[in-house]
């Protein structure tokens, strides 16, 4: 693979990538003058019909490095029935539905036909839009084979291909319906593909699907923002402990915390989480893979709105989610892939405000949180002084069937007392694991691609030196995918931008 690297221009404008006119005003109108470093890095050579290989996260303003362009490509030319003339591969339903808004955006003074073919919906709804012909075709990779196979949509008039989050479709088992869709595809098209991180799958697939790629990379949030303020903050290794360092921790935040999102590494976790943290009368929702899609978007739409306090999620249901002015971010387990406390931390400190993160470490996280400074570069400090002494947990937060009218009572607890509200607690999980206690949480672990990510971490870390990683079957992938349900009505949740106060890591210049 010939790889072309381009580095960023500082002071560029919009006006200055090549874009149509019709996509620059659209810009202008959504508030954006300056574009990003990975905006500026891809847009020339995209317009171009050149390859590109954006390596970038989400937050980078990436979307809008392969978004734009497209639409300015697609001025020329016309859709025929059930032949889209681009396609867009996304890992979930949510990131497909984020372009889509992208789309239509920035695709406000054009009349692109645009198809989202996501789990869920009807196929006959998705067939009648493909008959009417796609400019723009957005899809999970599962969704997307299925009405191939059944012969309803031909891509051979396919003339942009766009993989996104491709390591994220790595994680997530389906690299296998990435291959074949890449087979499907004539070989003449151009190809824009974006990760977040190269492992040697991803870059094996580079090397076999691009053709002499531009290289745009920005600077992977490898450094956290200067406005976080990071804590550590030591707890026993048990979850009820891990749970009241959390309730203390939100407690001694008091007026400051003004909404969080809790990160668990597994969707077990969040759902214990979520109904402990109910339990105890805080204002909390729960955001994971295996929840219905109208949940998800009503639990974000609470959040984003202020209704809703603090939200407990998982990685990869987090992941992509535009979900600005956050004021902390907990990490309840200290996360596995040290590229993911970037992104959590992320959350939070956007658009030039300052934010906190308090990541709550136990005895057995030493090799995590080693490489999590290594990559950022940092010692994080941990957070001084006993947090039982500020903020003792009372009587009231470890009984939380009395009531908030308990009354409280002052100061520390022994540590028999403090055994004994384990035991109580421990209690309180077996009835919180009873069906009736639970409508409103979300469903138990069955995300497999979720379980599988786990599982695989554990092999992972298990079989370190050897360096295996698992793949799965196309078949499996699509019954992931099909196992998530959408319907139309949920795709109006608007995504959120930042207008001109651009975060200061956007702005991280180009690497060569
Ligand atoms: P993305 O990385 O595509 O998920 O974009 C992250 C956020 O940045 C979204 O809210 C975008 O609307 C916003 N954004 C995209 N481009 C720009 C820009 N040039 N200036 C400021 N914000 C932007």
């Amino acid at each position: 693979m010939s790889v072309d690297t381009t580095t960023a221009q500082e002071a560029l404008t919009f006006a200055d990538l090549g874009l149509s006119p019709k996509v620059l005003s659209a810009v202008t109108d959504a508030g954006y003058t300056t574009p990003t470093p990975i905006q500026a890095g891809s847009i020339p050579h995209a317009i171009q019909g050149k390859d590109v290989l954006g390596i970038a996260q989400t937050g980078t303003g990436k979307t809008a490095a392969f978004v734009l362009p497209m639409i300015t490509r697609l001025e020329k030319g016309r859709a025929r029935a059930r032949m889209p003339r681009t396609l867009i591969l996304e890992p979930t339903r949510e990131l497909a539905a984020q372009v889509e808004e992208n789309f239509i955006k920035y695709g406000k003074n054009h009349r692109l036909n645009i198809s989202l073919l996501i789990g869920g919906v009807s196929f006959d709804e998705q067939e009648k839009k493909l008959e009417r012909g796609a400019d723009v075709l957005i899809a999970t990779p599962g969704r997307m084979l299925d009405h191939f196979e059944r012969g309803k949509l031909l891509l051979t008039g396919v003339e942009i291909l766009v993989i996104d989050e491709a390591d994220r479709m790595l994680d997530m088992g389906f690299i296998p319906d990435i291959e074949r869709i890449c087979k499907l595809i004539p070989f003449t098209r151009q190809t824009l593909f974006f990760s977040a991180t190269m492992p040697p799958e991803i870059t094996k697939l580079t090397e076999q699907f691009l053709h002499a790629p531009v290289r745009v990379e920005v600077s992977r949030a490898a450094s956290t923002s200067i406005n976080i303020t990071q804590r550590l903050v030591k707890s026993g290794s048990k979850p009820w402990d891990k749970r009241e360092t959390l309730r203390n921790l939100i407690r001694a935040e008091g007026d400051s915390l003004k909404n969080a999102i809790i990160f668990c590494n597994r969707k077990i976790e969040v759902s214990d989480l979520f109904k402990s943290l109910q339990k105890h009368e805080f204002d909390v929702g729960a955001l994971h893979g295996d929840m219905d899609q109208r949940a998800r978007m009503m639990m974000l739409d609470n959040f984003r709105s202020g209704r809703l306090k603090l939200l407990v999620a998982s990685d990869v249901a987090a992941r992509g989610l535009d979900i600005p002015d956050v004021s902390h971010v907990f990490n309840f387990d200290v996360p596995i892939h040290a590229e993911d406390y970037v992104h959590r931390i992320g959350r939070t400190g956007r658009a030039g405000r300052s934010g906190k993160s308090f990541t709550i470490v136990t005895r057995g996280d030493t090799k995590h949180l080693d490489a999590i400074e290594k990559l950022t570069g940092q010692n994080i400090e941990w957070h001084d002084g006993d947090l039982s002494t500020l903020a003792p947990a009372t009587e009231e937060d470890d009984a939380p069937r009395r009531g908030r009218g308990a009354p409280k009572r002052a100061g520390r607890k022994g540590d028999g007392e403090r055994k004994r509200d384990h035991k109580r607690e421990r209690k309180e999980e077996v009835v919180e694991a009873k069906p009736a206690e639970v409508q409103e949480a979300p469903a138990e672990v069955t995300d497999i691609a979720e379980e599988r990510r786990t599982r695989k971490d554990a092999i992972k870390s298990d079989n370190a030196s050897r360096g295996t990683r698992s793949g799965n079957t196309g078949n499996q992938s699509r019954r992931d995918d099909r196992r998530h349900n959408r319907s139309n009505d949920d795709l109006n949740d608007g995504t959120v931008g930042f207008g001109d106060d651009m975060p200061a890591f956007m702005k991280i210049a180009v690497k060569v």
